[in-house]
């Protein structure tokens, strides 16, 4: 059970605890911001996927430590205390790669996992698929797709004919002259998915199971508009690591871990 928020700001106050968020979501943006406030020493590690990241408080460092030896490595190099794994649900391998260098390493790991979409009003309407593969041949079914998987699954759906790609950057790699690029950075309001599916005639929606709320919009939509939803399923959390559903929670996580020194200079016992 996580603790109260006040419980958090009175002992957050107290100790500084130098923290590595595994980040690249609103999620782990949120995190370092409750972090820094508290007065943590707090890094937000980025893959460098995209040209234009927002804006995150505290430091960041961008591009991959160079897999589990060199997450490891770092760990020790800058003595992190604490990670907590913030990527995407669909960046399994950094989230793997965190389990084990914490391990190694002695680190104590935190997961923010969102609840995944399986349990959505609308789900038992969607066509749930294990991977690329599949939903494109699912996909190749219908008329005019929409796809929100990110520019790097792209390279899955390029036999699909009359394609329209949101993401956020470019690709790297030639598409059909047929696809319509949409570069664009969410949220976008029901409103606007509304407006896009029917301008653009989208018969199906290709999309991941991110849970984030802010990305519903388009279900919602495409349930209003019967456009047929292909949902990729994601692949199991790595196994053994600790998760809570908010950056509130990960916050006091952080808090309460740490045996405190209070402003009498008692210790605090260690919690978690
Ligand atoms: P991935 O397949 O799990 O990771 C591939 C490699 O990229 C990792 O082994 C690591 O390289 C590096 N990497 C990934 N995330 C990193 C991070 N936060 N900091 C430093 N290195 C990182 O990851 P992905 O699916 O390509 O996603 C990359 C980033 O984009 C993640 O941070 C994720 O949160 C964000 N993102 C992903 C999605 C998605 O759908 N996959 C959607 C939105 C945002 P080394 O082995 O060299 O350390």
């Amino acid at each position: 059970m996580p603790l109260s928020l006040s419980v958090l700001a009175e002992w957050g106050s107290m100790a500084v605890m130098k923290v590595l968020i595994l980040g690249g979501t609103r999620a782990g943006r949120e995190l370092a911001r409750l972090l820094v406030a508290s007065g943590h020493d707090v890094v937000s590690s980025l893959a460098g996927r995209v040209t234009r990241p927002a804006d995150i408080a505290g430091r960041t460092r961008v591009g991959g430590f160079g897999g589990v030896d060199g997450l490891a490595a770092y760990l020790r190099d800058e003595a992190i205390e604490r990670v907590v794994d913030v990527t995407h649900p669909f960046a399994e391998q950094i989230s793997a790669n965190a389990a084990e260098a914490c391990r190694l390493v002695g680190i104590p790991l935190l997961r923010i996992e969102r609840p995944s979409w399986a349990q959505h009003l609308l789900a038992s309407n969607w066509v749930w698929v294990d991977d690329h593969a599949a939903a494109a041949r699912t996909a190749a079914a219908f008329s005019r797709v929409l796809l929100t998987v990110g520019r790097q699954s792209l390279r899955h759906y390029l036999e699909l004919p009359h394609v329209v790609a949101r993401m956020v950057d470019p690709p790297d790699h030639p598409v059909p002259s047929s696809w319509q690029l949409r570069l664009e950075r969410g949220p976008f309001t029901i409103d606007d998915e509304r407006a896009l599916l029917r301008d653009t005639a989208i018969t199906a929606l290709v999309t991941k199971d991110s849970g984030d709320p802010l990305t519903e919009a388009k279900l919602c939509a495409a349930a209003e508009l019967d456009v047929t939803v292909i949902i990729l399923r994601r692949a199991p959390a790595p196994e053994g690591v600790p998760a809570v559903g908010t950056p509130q929670e990960a916050a006091a996580w952080v808090a309460t871990q740490h045996p405190q020194i209070t402003t009498s200079g008692k210790a605090k016992p260690t919690q978690g």
